[in-house]
């Protein structure tokens, strides 16, 4: 079975990418220049485990083909420290299946994933005696998603820590507004609220929010 380096598996998933974005027919000949053998031989092996995101980092963590700080796992989710963190306890939390963005996620892994969402946050935040958590779930190129397999970032955050996460205002007008609450409003209907009704889990746990609070 091939292995590959967390470097390499970046470095391939760059070219994954790039290869992705040509029209079909070019795609196969793109990846014969840009792949190296051990690459290919990689893709393949991923693609044969899961029909879909080869190459894909989190795939390979969740497979156990990349070490790394595992906080939690079940057969359906994977919790790990960050390698670049952000903060003491910086945590990832993902589904292990191949899931590149919170809309394809199923009703059978979201509403468990928020649940575990909850407790890992409670207990990193509890570990490192945080005083604050910032969850941050990014979807597409433009929101800044660099892998596409879906991840909750779940950062704990401190009096006058140095994360920053500008959302600058724009002006809108009222008929602006207006138009987008009843889109949005409108949309509901074709999306879906909650599926079923949650079963009682309430927090064994509760955040406490330590110094200035939420
Ligand atoms: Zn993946």
């Amino acid at each position: 079975m091939a292995q590959l380096s967390e470097e390499q598996l970046k470095a391939l998933n760059l070219k994954v990418q790039e290869i992705a974005k040509l029209p079909p027919e070019e795609q196969a000949e793109r990846a014969q220049e840009l792949l190296t053998p051990e690459e290919m031989e990689f893709l393949k092996e991923q693609q044969a485990l899961r029909g879909q995101g080869g190459g894909c980092v989190f795939c390979g963590i969740a497979q156990g083909k990349i070490p790394t700080k595992i906080v939690y796992e079940d057969n359906d989710f994977i919790a790990f420290l960050s390698k670049d963190p952000a903060n003491p306890g910086h945590t990832f939390l993902a589904p292990k299946e191949h899931i590149p963005l919170l809309a394809k996620l199923p009703d059978n892994l979201a509403s468990r994933l928020l649940i575990l969402l909850r407790n890992v946050s409670a207990a990193v935040y509890d570990a490192v005696s945080a005083q604050g958590i910032s969850v941050l779930q990014q979807n597409g190129p433009a929101a800044g998603q660099t892998i596409p397999h879906m991840i909750f970032n779940i950062v704990p955050r401190f009096d006058n820590d140095k994360v920053v996460i500008d959302m600058p205002n724009i002006d809108l007008t009222e008929e602006q507004m207006s138009e987008f609450q009843q889109r949005i409003a409108e949309n509901m209907k074709k999306f879906g609220t909650a599926a079923t009704k949650p079963e009682d889990s309430t927090p064994k746990k509760p955040i406490k929010f330590r110094g200035r609070g939420p």
